[in-house]
């Protein structure tokens, strides 16, 4: 029906013009001579490249190009080059235009940029996942050309601003991706809006329930919170002005993202975060006042309100990685509420919501920048290249949301560094070869192991012997990625030598007892041990893995070596290919239903997340243990689909059959007598539920008490929950992921 409707293609032409226009305002900023023929030029050939292409919602395809474009020039503030790009940014990938055209075209600089935009598509190996060899080719490269990474992130926040249209489990594929590694990259780079925006959409796809009730929440306590803030900015901004001091205030909700994760991890309702907002104060001052002026507002502001004396940050002296620049303190405000401020200048607001670009348009050109040094560092550890991109995305991705620390070199330089890093990772992020020699450190003066956390202050001096070499140990305590690459590869040159003697004495063997050195007879020695190649299999020959005494029950056949018992010619054992399982599961149906249906197919309750009945869920395909079914906010949910779309099948709840699952159950508050037992008779008495553990902790008259109890169904947790909150002296109650 929808189909045969009618389309309006005059209306259609229209707003294809309008968009145009609006993307040419956005532009203006940074248009030059001749830039606005060469976007009308890129806009005419997706326009005709795309002609008969509809997105999902049904419009035409040319839309999302314009609006990409249009995110590039307006929200992250980028010039004609990417505005160009960003308009063409999928002809090379869904029509039958080349990247060679594109360069006649364009020329060179474009062409590349394109070629960055394009997805990999074919065949990899079961051990890697297409989608993390696109990822490893988008962080590829962000070395070469920063704007590749931004068009993309404008490509993917317009995708998942459109994202209604797709189907569900589309849907959560690409929200995972975007939370996986989309949003720590605009952190990364600084976009803190699109950052904040990209989360609050993936939250809204993820979970939509808890978004729209946090939604509905921030909508009713608005008009509190309004006169809350004025209250308390009037008495700072007479102040301000007195003083001359150009400024805006302004109070800024927390994201709904950030404000789920809060409830999450600290496991507290909405009513009881207290941070729901924080307070911003923007000043318009000279280069050369603006460290001066924004510690003029912090006196000016402590002056009013007393500051908590462990909430202080100076991110003026020493900016973020990412070039955030901004001075933090909590104060106690009205009402006895404690408050954030953030104190910062136009620049520096402007540098925290569109990151890199504006980084370059106020670039001071005698300082090299936390947010270059970042680049490079990238630059080098793509220089190594990795077998395994997903192994790398995993290294790569640690260092990309993490907090940060400082810590100096004996002659005062700064480095900083990743939270949990080690001396050992100062060490490679001194040098590649002071890390190889590295023995230990002094910090602070003082000796301490190669496994030490620094802390933010800590002066570390670096301990070397020429002797050392690194070890297999290390890469359990190390955190960057710099550091991680570089002792994989180390220890890889280092099995490699060691091979390399171990082929020695296994010809040397061989000759002995006349076995031909043969390519045929070394696998089938590898075969027999089980080894996946020969280089392992010289490899534990040199370090005495292997005893070469079973040589003896081989016997020899015009050169060639078999086992004498006939066992190695038994069947391997097969593993089913993830693609045979899919099929036999797709084959069926094409929705994987769980309950009495598929009591076929062998799967598993994933205890990660423990789901039960009603929870919304996925099937995933393990190698070894069949399907198993995870909650679709697990915490690993946002791994495994986004790295391994492939491997998931779609699964529901049908069954009305009474089946009880294991879930887990988080109670704290107020320690009062009677109220163990309490909690226990609800569980056991009312509702016929059975708990299989149960342990409480009190502390100084807190109590917080955890237990796993069977239930039936979703509704039948929530019912429980609701009867434990109303027990005296229960504060809070929230269901966990899993029983440790
Ligand atoms: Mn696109």
């Amino acid at each position: 029906m929808q189909k045969q409707q009618e389309i309006d293609l005059e209306a259609e032409k229209k707003e294809i013009l309008k968009r145009y226009r609006a993307l040419l305002r956005a532009c203006k900023r940074s248009i030059q001579k001749g830039d606005k023929e060469l976007i009308r030029k890129a806009f005419d050939i997706a326009l005709e490249a795309h002609k008969d292409m509809r997105r999902k919602t049904g419009e035409p395809y040319i839309y999302h190009p314009i609006e990409v474009a249009h995110i590039c020039a307006e929200e992250i503030g980028l010039g004609t080059t990417s505005v160009v790009c960003a308009l063409l940014h999928d002809v090379v990938e869904d029509t039958d235009l080349t990247l060679d055209d594109i360069k006649g075209l364009f020329g060179e600089k474009v062409a590349k940029i394109i070629d960055g935009l394009t997805k990999i598509s074919g065949v990899f190996d079961q051990s890697s996942s297409i989608q993390a060899e696109n990822f490893r080719k988008i962080l590829l490269t962000l070395a070469e050309d920063v704007r590749v990474i931004l068009i993309k992130l404008a490509d993917r926040l317009h995708n998942m601003r459109t994202l209604d249209s797709m189907k569900r489990d589309k849907q959560l594929k690409i929200a995972s991706e975007t939370l996986y590694l989309y949003s720590p990259l605009a952190h990364r780079l600084g976009l803190n809006a699109i950052k904040t925006e990209l989360e609050d959409l993936c939250l809204k796809y993820t979970e939509p329930e808890i978004f729209n009730e946090i939604v509905q929440k921030l909508e009713a306590g608005e008009p509190e919170r309004k006169k809350f803030i004025s209250k308390f900015i009037e008495p700072i901004k007479e102040i301000l002005s007195e003083q001359g001091l150009k400024a805006k205030i302004i109070g800024r909700p927390k994201s709904i993202y950030s404000i789920n994760n809060k409830m999450k991890t600290k496991g507290v309702t909405f009513d009881e975060i207290f941070d729901l907002f924080a307070i911003r104060v923007i000043i318009d001052t000279s280069p050369e006042k603006e460290k001066s002026d924004c510690w003029r507002v912090y006196s000016i502001v402590t002056d009013f309100y007393q500051p908590s004396p462990d909430r202080l940050r100076d991110w003026i002296s020493t900016p973020k990685s990412n070039g955030y620049e901004s001075l933090h303190t909590t104060v106690m405000g009205p009402e006895g509420k404690w408050v954030e401020v953030q104190i910062r200048t136009v620049r520096m607001d402007e540098l925290a919501e569109k990151g890199y670009a504006a980084h370059w348009k106020y670039k001071d050109s005698t300082s090299e920048s936390q947010l270059d040094d970042w680049i490079r560092k990238i630059r080098e550890i793509l220089d190594n290249p990795q077998e395994n991109a997903l192994e790398f995305l995993d290294d790569f991705k640690l260092n990309l949301f993490a907090e940060e620390i400082f810590a100096f070199t004996p002659k005062g330089e700064m480095k900083t560094l990743p939270i949990g890093a080690t001396a050992l990772d100062f060490a490679f992020d001194i040098h590649t070869k002071v890390g190889e020699k590295c023995i230990g450190a002094k910090v602070n003066h003082k000796l301490v192991p190669l496994s030490y956390k620094l802390k933010s202050g800590d002066q570390v001096e670096v301990l070397t012997s020429s002797k050392q070499t690194p070890k297999e140990d290390w890469l359990s305590y190390v955190v960057t990625a710099r550091a991680k690459s570089k002792i994989k590869n180390a220890l890889k040159e280092e099995r490699k030598k060691i091979a390399e003697d171990g082929r020695e004495m296994l010809e040397r063997k061989f000759n002995h007892l006349k076995i031909d050195f043969t390519v045929q007879n070394i696998n089938e020695l590898a075969n027999f041990f089980k080894l996946p190649s020969s280089q392992e299999l010289f490899y534990r020959v040199s370090v005495g893995n292997i005893n070469l005494k079973h040589l003896k029950d081989f016997h020899q056949e015009h050169g060639k070596i078999t086992h004498k018992s006939g066992s190695l010619n038994k069947k391997k054992e097969t593993t089913k290919s993830f693609e045979q399982m899919v099929s036999s599961v797709r084959g069926k149906s094409d929705l994987l239903v769980i309950g009495e249906n598929l009591k076929k197919i062998d799967y598993k309750l994933s205890p990660c997340c423990n789901p039960i009945s009603g929870d919304d869920v996925f099937g995933f395909i393990t190698i070894n243990e069949g399907i198993k079914i995870h909650r679709v906010n697990c915490p690993n949910a946002v791994q495994l689909l986004s790295n391994y779309a492939y491997r998931v099948v779609k699964a529901k709840w049908t069954s009305q059959e009474l089946i009880s699952f294991l879930a887990g159950i988080k109670i704290t508050g107020i320690d009062e007598v009677g109220l163990v037992n309490n909690i226990t008779k609800i569980i056991s008495n009312e509702l016929n539920v059975n708990m299989r553990s149960i342990s409480f902790d009190t502390n100084d008259g807190t109590f917080e008490g955890t237990m796993m109890v069977f239930v039936h169904d979703t509704d039948h947790l929530t019912e429980l929950m609701k009867k434990l909150k109303k027990v005296n002296g229960v504060l809070a109650v929230t269901r966990m992921d899993s029983a440790n």
